[in-house]
């Protein structure tokens, strides 16, 4: 029996795709070989590839005005490449910082551009995304980004901003969990590992304007006007994660489509902030509103009992709760591949460990 799994990443992915891939691995439709082992080339290949692409864009509805790449690097490599890309050395670029992610997001643009921090929750330990009227934007920003999601604080935006500059977002442990309008946006990446398939790919979805203003000396390999062109095959692509993510997106096509995960989720979310709230035990340390609908960070009220909650969730199968190690307590990510009935469980182990330790 598969256990509930709520790893913030890489995280759960469809028991359904698993299946599939599994009854594939061996032989490829009748192919006689694994996607594993074929040529990114081959019309196989070719196939599975312009399918993921059309079923995201199809489920995002995604213009062709943009450019849709699947890149190796993660989501981390786009920290460097927005950069590389839409700006120069002596540009500004505008930051807006709600977490972990986006501290690895400034430091990286730090070394590439003039970073403006045009608005930080870090002085109230990220518990926030700050409002709009604080911001300071520049008056010539070549960009301004943000992290729609922040995955270790459990911050999301659930309003997107208005901005003068194109807007770029890290939508690494968001992006297929709700609708979008991706009009707004000059740049939305996301390593997929979270909530799109497994690691060792990175979506990026690229205004086809903003593409092809590589700064001098940018590598090929980092140019999104290079990686356009190519189809992402400017060399080999991770063809396997490929696939699998294409698997994942047929799934969520047969599954209803964004617009249903955003039901399900919030669903799910809300289930469980209301059991933590309805506790003295359990504490969730984000501001409601700002709460994200995919990570759930919450702590105990005596966090020497951390272990043995844990102890008790693995007995139940409930996996990869811990906290990440710069906020503590525990974590649930809720990412689409998690259950109701995951949910469920996990709820009821909550009160289940509170009857016996609160
Ligand atoms: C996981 C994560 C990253 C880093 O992703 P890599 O693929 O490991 O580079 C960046 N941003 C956010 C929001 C994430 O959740």
């Amino acid at each position: 029996m598969r256990a509930f799994n709520f790893s913030p990443g890489p995280a759960a992915l469809p028991d359904a795709v698993l299946e599939q891939a599994r009854d594939e691995l061996l032989d490829y439709r009748g192919r006689g070989l694994s996607v594993m082992e074929m040529s990114h080339r081959s019309k196989e290949f070719v196939d599975i590839a312009q399918s993921a692409e059309a079923d995201l864009r199809e489920l995002l509805a995604i213009g062709d005005d943009y450019h849709v790449l699947f890149v190796q690097g993660g989501a981390s490599m786009q920290f460097a490449m927005v950069p590389f890309n839409l700006c120069r050395a002596e540009d500004t670029v505008d930051y807006v910082h709600t977490g972990s992610w986006g501290t690895k997001a400034i430091a990286e643009a730090q070394r590439l551009a003039m970073v403006n921090v045009a608005a930080s929750s870090e002085e109230t330990n990220f518990d926030r995304v700050p409002a709009r009227e604080t911001w300071r934007l520049s008056a010539n920003a070549a960009y301004c980004h943000i992290v729609a999601n922040e995955t270790i604080g459990g911050v999301q935006f659930h309003e997107f901003p208005e901005t003068d500059a194109p807007l770029v977002a890290d939508m690494s442990s968001e992006l297929l969990s709700r609708p979008v309008d991706v009009t707004r946006f000059g740049v939305i990446y996301a390593g997929a590992q979270k909530n799109v398939g497994p690691a060792g790919l990175c979506v990026v979805i690229v205004r086809r304007d903003l593409a092809g203003r590589a700064r001098p000396g940018t590598p090929r390999i980092l140019d999104y006007a290079v990686q356009g062109e190519n189809g992402s095959m400017f060399n080999t692509p991770p063809t396997y994660s490929w696939y699998l993510a294409g698997l994942v997106l047929k799934w969520l096509k047969h599954a209803g489509g964004v617009a249903e995960m955003d039901r399900v989720n919030r669903r799910k979310a809300a289930k469980l902030y209301a059991a933590i709230d309805a506790s003295d035990f359990y504490h969730s340390p984000v501001k409601t509103p700002d709460r994200s609908i995919m990570n759930v960070p919450f702590t105990l009220a005596d966090p020497a009992l951390d272990q043995a909650f844990l102890d008790g969730a693995e007995e139940r199968r409930l996996l990869n709760l811990k906290g990440h190690r710069s906020v503590g307590g525990m974590r649930a990510s809720l990412y689409n591949a998690v259950s109701e009935e995951a949910v469920d469980t996990l709820i009821e182990y909550l009160a289940a460990f509170e009857a016996d330790h609160g």
